[in-house]
C-alpha cells in the first residue's frame, strides 16, 4: 500500500486463494464455508474499494468455481478476475500471458497465516483509506 502511494498506483491487484487462506479446506462433497477469522470481512472491505482489484487465485475446477464465485458473491465478496489479470499487458521486460501480473498474494502457500493474518490486512486497510 505504501508503494502504491509513492508510486501513484491508481490500484493495486490482490490474488487470493480460497483452501486453507478463505475457508478451511473442506474435503466434503458439499463446501462448508468455514471462513477464517475476519476473513469476510477483510474480503467484503477489499470488495468495496476502487483501489484494490481483487482476483481469485486458485486451482479449483470450473465446474465447481461457480458454485464459490456465487456463494462469495451472496456474502458480499466479489471478484473482478479468476486466475487472470487482463488490465496489465506485456511490456518491454515482462511478459504475463502465462504469470499474470499482482501486486499482493493472500495464499497460504506464499505464507498467508490464515489464523491471523486476515486481522493485519483489515488493518492495513484502514491505514491506507481512499474511499
Ligand atoms: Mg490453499
Amino acid at each position: 500500500m505504501n508503494r502504491k502511494t509513492e508510486r501513484h498506483w491508481e490500484k493495486i491487484y490482490v490474488i487470493v486463494d480460497i483452501h486453507d487462506t478463505i475457508v478451511h479446506a473442506c474435503y466434503e462433497n458439499t463446501e462448508t464455508f468455514d471462513y477464517f477469522l475476519s476473513a469476510k470481512e477483510a474480503l467484503q472491505l477489499m470488495t468495496n474499494r476502487d483501489d484494490v482489484c481483487l482476483i481469485l487465485w486458485s486451482s479449483t475446477y470450473r465446474e465447481k468455481l461457480a458454485m464459490y464465485l456465487d456463494h462469495f458473491a451472496a456474502d458480499g465478496i466479489r471478484f473482478d478476475y479468476v486466475n487472470a489479470n487482463p488490465e496489465v499487458t506485456n511490456t518491454a521486460l515482462s511478459d504475463f500471458e502465462a504469470k499474470l501480473y499482482y501486486n499482493v498474494g493472500i495464499d497460504d502457500k506464499f505464507g498467508f497465516e490464515p489464523e491471523t493474518d486476515w486481522t493485519s490486512v483489515i488493518e492495513v486497510l484502514s491505514l491506507y483509506k481512499t474511499n
